[in-house]
Parts: C-alpha cells; structure tokens; sequence
C-alpha cells in the first residue's frame, strides 16, 4: 500500500450487505474516529480525539441496526473526519479543517498542497467513488437507491444548549424530508426539525448534491443529538423510530 494509509490501517471504506433488498442506501461519512497510523494524535488530547470533532458518536451504531431492520446496504468511511471530512469537497476549507468547535487541532493548522493532496486521495477519492459505482451499479440493474445519510451532533455547541433532538435534512430535493418530516409531526416523539442544527447554508449538504441531486435520487440527511444515542438502549430506540418514519415515507412515496 502506497501513500497515507498502511497495512495495518486497512481500507478507507466500509462496505455492508451490498446486496441488500431494500432501496435504501445508508451512508455515514462521520463514522470513525479511527486515525491513519502515520497521522499520530494530529496535537490533538486523547480527550479531543474521542469528541464529536473527530467523529459522530453513535451514528454508525444507529446506520448499522438501520441496515439490518431495513435490509439495507451501508456505506462508511473507516478513518476520522479530522483527516478528511467525506462531506465536503476537496477545495473547501472544512476538509481538513484547522478548528473545529474549539478545539484547535495543531496537526491541520499548515497542511502544504502535497499532504493535502495526499489525504484527499487516500480518504475522499475512493469514498466517492465507492458511492458512485454502487449508486451506477444499482441504477444499471433498475434499482435506484435511497440516500440516506447519517449524523449525529453534540448537545452542546459553543456552550449552548441544543433543544433540537433529531434534524431531518435536504438541500433543493426535499421530496423525502417532506414526507419523513410529515410522518414525525403525527408521533410528537421528538423534537424534530427541518434542517437543523445545520442546513445547506452551512454546506453539509456536499454528499446529497453530489450523489442524490446529480442523480435524481431521492434523498435525505438524518442528524441526531448524540445524548439520545450513546448506548445500545437509545441507539435501539432511535433506529426503531427512524425505521419507522423512513418505512412509511417510502410507502408514501412510491404510491
Ligand atoms: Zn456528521
């Protein structure tokens, strides 16, 4: 193995149950916060390292039990968001980002043009693409997937608390969000809203544009508040809840 990764750290991305029967496609770009060996710590505290900067807790728990009640594929990248963050393009700033909440993170602070260069072959490039051959593969055999990405953000933000409990997300296609949104307000079970705690101004909507607009899928982005999924009980509950309003929005949808 060339470049950023080695042996020991394996593959960039995690493919599951690829041959699932349902149309739904899960997609978690936050969910390790796994280091490349040759990254070391980046200057960054244990205590940092296992914070919601350097990944989404819980999201790939809930993605995983959402695969199997649903039959779904699911896709993730193995390495932390600190090194690479797969929902945003090479040129933005926020790919490697040299602040994140407050935390500064020393080893993003100069990253010259090669080692940015490297970390977007070794991490982004081969996510897009494992996407993008799965979405082809799946169109060319008359299967177009659902896109449905995963996320969970911190209850506290700059020392705010958050109320939100769940953000059902979109960016211009809001077909999918309309009808999980809709399906929400008849449960009142959580504090649901539309795109928030972030939405497309904030530019999180880089992996719906790339692969849902630009290929007509239907699409949504799922966040979490991650107190509500920090162990199995909770994640149980929330991926009981999503099957539920993401089963019946479908439903809705192909009639
Ligand atoms: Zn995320």
């Amino acid at each position: 193995m060339t470049g950023l990764l080695t042996e020991t750290d394996g593959l960039p991305v995690a493919v599951e149950n690829p041959a699932a029967s349902s149309p739904v496609l899960l997609v978690c770009e936050h969910a390790s916060r796994r280091l490349p060996e040759k990254m070391g710590m980046l200057g960054l505290s244990p205590e940092a390292l296992s914070s919601h900067i350097a990944w989404d807790p819980g999201a790939l728990a809930v993605s995983q039990l959402l695969m199997k009640s649903l039959d779904a594929a699911l896709i993730y990248q193995r390495f932390s968001r600190l090194v690479y963050d797969c929902n945003r393009p090479p040129e933005a700033e926020a790919a490697m980002p040299a602040v994140s909440e407050v935390f500064e993170i020393p080893g993003n602070a100069a990253i010259s043009a090669a080692a940015r260069g490297e970390r977007t072959e070794a991490l982004y490039v081969p996510f897009r693409d494992t996407l993008s051959g799965f979405i082809s593969m799946r169109k060319a055999g008359g299967r177009p997937p659902v896109l449905v990405t995963m996320h969970s953000f911190t209850p506290v933000y700059h020392g705010k608390q958050r109320d939100v409990e769940v953000g059902i997300l979109h960016d211009t296609d809001k077909r999918l969000a309309d009808c999980m949104l809709a399906a929400a307000e008849k449960t009142k079970r959580y504090d649901i809203r539309r795109n928030e705690p972030y939405g497309p101004a904030d530019g999180v909507t880089h992996t719906l544009i790339e692969h849902g607009l630009k290929t007509g899928l239907l699409n949504v982005m799922i966040e979490i508040r991650n107190d509500l999924v920090s162990d199995e009980i909770g994640q149980r509950v929330m991926a009981d809840y999503l099957t539920g309003l993401l089963g019946e929005s479908l439903a809705s949808l192909s009639q």
